[in-house]
């Protein structure tokens, strides 16, 4: 490792954004996918995979609706917005776990991935990679949370908890952002 970083001609720090959830992505004929309504950590490698898979079924709304695009979108959108929070909170959650120092809650986590029951177990991750963006069945809205619940999702939870977290580090981020900066 040291030796590849050594290679290089010239490094750089980057900062890393993301957001909490939002409520909605559509308005009329109006909608947004990818970075633009769902920016994540990269702690689940699933940005650019749910960029993608948003347009999978955004395709699919446009040709099932394609007489009503407001319908189209707000359907894109029911689709869309729960799978993609739930990455988002995951990836939030995955920035504290992935990082911790060693201690007994690195230790419980080890345990945790020892015996294979974490959330990239494949069969518990078997939801995120068997999914099929392109079935737009409008019987699997009713399997989805209704779009007030999105706010009680336990997923959300933990990404609102870590966010609080960051509240406190938020101002030595910003100068630690501004000082990389300034140095381009
Ligand atoms: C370190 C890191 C690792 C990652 N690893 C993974 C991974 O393993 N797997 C994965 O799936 N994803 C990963 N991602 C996330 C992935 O890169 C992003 O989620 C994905 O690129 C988002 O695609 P997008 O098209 O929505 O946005 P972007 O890729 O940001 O594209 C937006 C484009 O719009 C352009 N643009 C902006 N403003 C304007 C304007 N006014 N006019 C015209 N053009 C404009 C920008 O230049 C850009 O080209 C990672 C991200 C990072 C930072």
């Amino acid at each position: 490792m040291l030796s590849i970083i050594g290679a290089t001609d010239e490094t750089y720090k980057w900062a890393l954004f993301d957001r909490r959830p939002l409520q909605r992505w559509s308005v009329g004929r109006v909608t947004l996918l990818g970075d633009a309504c769902h920016p994540m950590l990269p702690f689940m490698g699933q940005g650019g995979a749910q960029a993608i898979e948003d347009g999978a079924t955004l395709k699919g709304c446009l040709l099932k609706l394609s007489n009503d695009i407001p319908a189209a979108l707000q359907l894109y959108e029911k689709l869309r917005l729960p799978r993609a929070s739930r990455l988002q909170g995951m990836s939030a959650t995955n920035k504290t776990r992935f990082h911790m120092l060693d201690g007994p809650a690195q230790r419980e986590r080890d345990a945790e991935m020892a015996r294979g029951a974490t959330d990239w177990s494949p069969t518990a991750i078997a939801w995120l990679f068997a999914h099929d963006a392109e079935l737009i069945e409008v019987q699997s809205m009713s399997a989805l949370p209704p779009k007030a619940d999105i706010n009680d999702w336990p997923h959300r939870r933990l990404a609102d908890g870590n966010y609080d977290g960051l509240k406190s580090r938020r101002n030595r981020d910003v100068g630690w952002f501004h000082r990389c900066t300034s140095m381009w």
